[in-house]
């Protein structure tokens, strides 16, 4: 028996597009390669879902998507105690790792439609009459199996590269920088004062030559329990912008590599030259350093910058953008790029399906969208959204 819907990657994306899909009654199968999921939200400790709640002028976060972002956004209030923040224009909610993982598991125990298939990596697709033939590779075997509808949720477009499609992605230089995020023990509370103090300790050991030029983009946030915090440091990705492939194991090796070199250096630089750092260390690595951006699907239609920049909505809409256009093309900080007008913009379908294969489906950040539409729907409110009406689609087409 065929399974109905194989959704590939367990990320925001995937998540969403495996429970709404079983809750429905599809015989699901959900296959990641790392022993838990949640994606860039777990193994690379993105602490923060963003896109979850409409701009708005007015103080108050109102949920912007129905279902699974609504559902995901109670389950880790409830888990953390910690509810919305505003931040400048935009509100977010601080999201807990550990957490995340745990909620996954626990949706995915209550649905018994649904396998889910860890340390499974898809090593190769075909089409064959009526279903997709799935190559997964596990540590012990090569098990082939049969879905009628596919989601490819891997964040990479993925399954382009074994359909030998063509896909899209922006120039290296321009593309979203990584990032390396890792947990620490640190000061008891990290407050505006101290983080003020920390980068003015950082800026002036850098310009001493005590520490490299490259730890000027790392960033701290509080996990909310005391001297537990997240540290954040925003990279080129290679030797110059220029030299950034995210697609590219030796570039995402050296970046792995700079990632914890750096991390260390800095920790224990503030550990053994200020007072507020003096217990500071490591306390967690990442599963994998954070991926911005890398490769897209084309799609039936394309989600522009423009489309974003005037809130744009489309007859086949199937979730709402509502995070501003976030531009990380420097490791020099953030710079968001708002709507004309506070409203959202539509996702339509025609984004979540690749253009000329039926029965196939995207979501999350690998959505079809130019350069600048991803530096908003990459963010995982977002990813909750589309990987809920990818699973939709795949539903209404079986
Ligand atoms: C440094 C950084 C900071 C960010 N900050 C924020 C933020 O503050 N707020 C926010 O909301 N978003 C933020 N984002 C963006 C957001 O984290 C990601 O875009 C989002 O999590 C992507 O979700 P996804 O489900 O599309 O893909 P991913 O989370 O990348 O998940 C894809 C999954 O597919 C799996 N996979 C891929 N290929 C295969 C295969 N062949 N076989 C098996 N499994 C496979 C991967 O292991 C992975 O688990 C940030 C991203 C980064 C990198």
């Amino acid at each position: 028996m065929p399974i109905d819907i194989a959704i590939l990657g367990g990320g925001s994306a995937g998540l969403a597009a495996a429970i709404t899909a079983a809750r429905a009654g599809a015989t699901t199968l959900l296959i990641e390669r790392y022993g838990y999921l949640g994606g860039m939200g777990t193994a690379s400790l993105v602490h923060t879902f963003c896109g979850l709640y409409l701009l708005r002028e007015e103080p108050g976060a109102v949920l912007a998507n129905p279902g699974f972002p609504t559902e995901i956004a109670e389950r880790m209030i409830a888990a953390t105690g910690i509810g919305p923040q505003r931040m400048g224009r935009v509100d977010v909610l601080p999201q807990n790792p550990i957490e995340f993982v745990r909620i996954a598991d626990e949706l995915c125990a209550a649905e018994p439609n649904l396998t889910l298939a860890l340390h499974s990596e898809m090593t190769d697709l075909t089409h064959v009459p009526d279903a997709w033939q799935i190559t997964l590779s596990t540590r012990s075997q090569q098990r082939t199996l049969h879905a009628r509808k596919l989601i490819d949720a891997s964040g990479d477009a993925v399954t382009a590269s074994f359909l030998s499609k063509p896909t899209e992605i922006t120039q290296p230089a321009q593309l979203q920088r990584p990032a390396y995020l890792f947990g620490i023990h640190g000061p008891n509370h990290l407050d505006d004062a101290t983080r003020l103090h920390t980068a003015g300790l950082l800026v002036s050991a850098v310009r001493s030559g005590q520490l490299p030029p490259a730890i000027l983009g790392l960033t701290f946030r509080s996990t909310g329990t005391p001297h537990q915090h997240f540290a954040s440091l925003d990279l080129t990705g290679g030797e110059t912008t220029a030299h950034y492939n995210p697609l590219d194991p030796d570039c995402l090796t050296a970046l792995e590599i700079q990632g914890r070199q750096l991390a260390t250096q800095a920790i224990r630089w503030l550990a053994a030259n200020d007072p507020i750092w003096h217990h500071a260390t490591l306390t967690q690595w990442p599963i994998r350093a954070g991926v911005r951006e890398s490769r897209r699907w084309i799609g039936q239609s394309i989600l522009t910058g423009d489309d974003l920049l005037n809130s744009r909505r489309f007859p086949d809409e199937v979730a709402l953008a509502t995070w501003p256009m976030e531009f990380r093309e420097t490791t020099k900080g953030p710079k968001l790029r708002f709507p004309t007008t506070p409203t959202p913009c539509g996702i339509p379908a025609s984004c979540l399906i690749p253009k000329g294969i039926p029965n196939l489906f995207t979501a999350g950040r690998c959505i079809s969208a130019d350069h600048d539409a991803q530096a908003s729907i990459r963010v995982m409110g977002t990813c909750f959204a589309t990987g809920q009406a990818a699973a939709n689609l795949a539903l209404a087409s079986l």
